[in-house]
C-alpha cells in the first residue's frame, strides 16, 4: 500500500466513525423524543428543551426512560423542577432559555432526577429525600435546603406551591402552578407505572390527598418526570392506580412474581394500562 492509499484508507475510515456516530446520535434522539408538537429552544446531545406553556419549558433526557425536568419563570425568578440524570452544563444550557435567577427543587433523590445538582450551588428536596445513599448527594457540595409541605416559591406573578406526596418514595414531593392550572408530579405516580417505595396505605393516602387538592385547586393535569408527551397525570389516572393499590391491600388483587423487578420490586400487579411493582413487605 503506497502512501496515497494509507491516506485514502485513513480518510474513509475517519468518515465511517463520524458517520456512525451522527447515526446513534440520532438514533438516541428518536429514542427519547417524546410524542409532542412543541417548539424545541435548545437541542443538545444530553437534553432537548422544548416550551410547554408560557414561561414554561420541559426538558427531556435520554438516559432514563425520557427523565424530564421543568423550567417555570416569573417575573423577578425561575425554578427548575428535577435535574435529569446526567446533562453537561445543564446550569449553561438552563441560562440560554431564562435570564432570571434559578431556584432547584427536586420531586425525589433518585438519580434520574438529581444527577445534574453539582451544576447548581443549592438545591431543595424534602427532608426524607435528601438521601445520602444518592450518588448524585454524596458527591454534592452545595447547600442542600428541605422543603416543607405547603412550603410557596414566589417567582413574581407566579406561586409555585409544594405538595408532598410518599409512595414512590418517602420523601417525594410535588409541584403546583395554580395559575397554570397544573402541577409537576416526578414520579409519585408513575404516569400509570407506580415503583413503590413505600407501604400501599402511604400511597393511597398521598393518591387520596392530591385528589381533593387537585379538586380544590381546579387542576386538572400533572406533568411527570417521566413524559413521554402523552402521559400526564390526570385525577382519572391517579384513582385508577390508587384503585389498583387499595386492591393489593385488601388480597382481591395479587401480585405475580417479576424476576426482572429492579430496585427490590419483587412483585408486579397490571391492569389494562396501569402497573405497580412492589414487594411483599410493602402490603400494608
Ligand atoms: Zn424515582
Amino acid at each position: 500500500m503506497n502512501h496515497f492509499h494509507k491516506i485514502l484508507v485513513a480518510a474513509s475510515l475517519f468518515f465511517a466513525m463520524v458517520c456512525s456516530a451522527q447515526e446513534s446520535r440520532e438514533g438516541n434522539a428518536r429514542y427519547f423524543e417524546p410524542v409532542l408538537d412543541a417548539e424545541v429552544v435548545y437541542r443538545g446531545p444530553d437534553v432537548v428543551f422544548r416550551k410547554l406553556g408560557d414561561r414554561t419549558w420541559m426538558g427531556s433526557g435520554h438516559v432514563i426512560a425520557s427523565e424530564t425536568m421543568y423550567l417555570l419563570e416569573g417575573k423577578s425568578r425561575a425554578l427548575l423542577i428535577d435535574t435529569g440524570a446526567s446533562i453537561k452544563d445543564l446550569d449553561k444550557i438552563v441560562k440560554c432559555i431564562t435570564d432570571k435567577p434559578v431556584t432547584v427543587v427536586l420531586t425525589h433523590s433518585h438519580g434520574d432526577h438529581s444527577g445534574n445538582i453539582g451544576c447548581f450551588p443549592e438545591v431543595w428536596v424534602a427532608p426524607e429525600g435528601n438521601s445520602s445513599s444518592g450518588r448524585a448527594f454524596r458527591n454534592y457540595s452545595g447547600s442542600v435546603k428541605s422543603l416543607s409541605d405547603g412550603q410557596k416559591f414566589d417567582l413574581g406573578g407566579r406561586t409555585i406551591e409544594v405538595l408532598f406526596a410518599p409512595g414512590h418514595t418517602s420523601g417525594s414531593a410535588i409541584f403546583l402552578d395554580p395559575s397554570m392550572k397544573c402541577g409537576f408530579s416526578g414520579s409519585a405516580f408513575g404516569s400509570g407505572n407506580l415503583n413503590l417505595g413505600t407501604d400501599l396505605s402511604t400511597f393511597i393516602r398521598t393518591a387520596k390527598n392530591t385528589l381533593s387538592v387537585m379538586k380544590k385547586k381546579k387542576i386538572r393535569i400533572m406533568y411527570p418526570g417521566h413524559y413521554f408527551g402523552d402521559n400526564p397525570d390526570t385525577p382519572e389516572r391517579i384513582s385508577a392506580i390508587s384503585s389498583l393499590a387499595e386492591d393489593i391491600l385488601s388480597g382481591k388483587v395479587k401480585g405475580t412474581a417479576d424476576p426482572e423487578g429492579a430496585s427490590g420490586h419483587t412483585l408486579v400487579v397490571r391492569k389494562g394500562n396501569l402497573r405497580i411493582n412492589y414487594s411483599s413487605e410493602r402490603v400494608k
